[in-house]
């Protein structure tokens, strides 16, 4: 099937490009039909989707997530911030695209001085872990194909196709 015609070693890098792009071929032809699926069952309201990082997470805790889909433009983390001056402590989620310059902590709302970032969890390292302990498949969605831009951009990045109806 990549029969290059060459037995020398040029031959052989063509024969593993060849490979190569057919690989991702292949994963492409499967993100797209996984994101079909999520679509098909928003149009039809089925319940069996889920989108957004907090309603996904839930999701993931309580092993409803047949399938994770997770935009690879998702760049997002959660930051534990806490105040040295008067103590208050929060968590935030931060996102953003590569190219966009990365935000900074901010502003104590209670005294105005300058946040502390106490910990950071990466949201795609710990939802994939969630999907895990929950059997959940993972799939990484490109951004090159319409439906792939689409989870970015309408949905945060964050979407799931559910084993049965939660209300989340
Ligand atoms: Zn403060």
């Amino acid at each position: 099937m990549f029969d290059t015609g060459y037995t020398d070693e040029s031959g052989f890098s063509e024969l593993i490009n060849a490979a190569e792009d057919t690989l991702q071929g292949i994963d492409l032809v499967k993100q797209k039909k996984d994101m079909e699926i999520f679509f098909k069952e928003l149009a039809t309201e089925s319940g069996k989707v889920s989108y957004g990082e907090d309603n996904v997470r839930t999701n993931l805790e309580i092993k409803a997530v047949d399938m994770l889909l997770l935009s690879e433009d998702l760049r997002s983390e959660r930051l534990s911030l806490k105040c040295s001056v008067c103590g208050y402590e929060s968590n935030r989620t931060r996102k953003w695209r590569p190219g966009d310059s990365v935000p900074v902590a901010g502003n104590c709302p209670e005294c105005g001085s300058e946040l502390d970032i106490t910990g950071v969890i990466d949201i795609v390292g710990e939802l994939s872990e969630l999907a895990d302990k929950g059997s959940a498949g993972v799939v990484f969605m490109s951004t090159d194909f319409y439906e792939g831009s689409q989870l970015m951009i309408s949905f945060g990045g964050v979407a799931a196709i559910l084993r049965y109806i939660t209300g989340v």
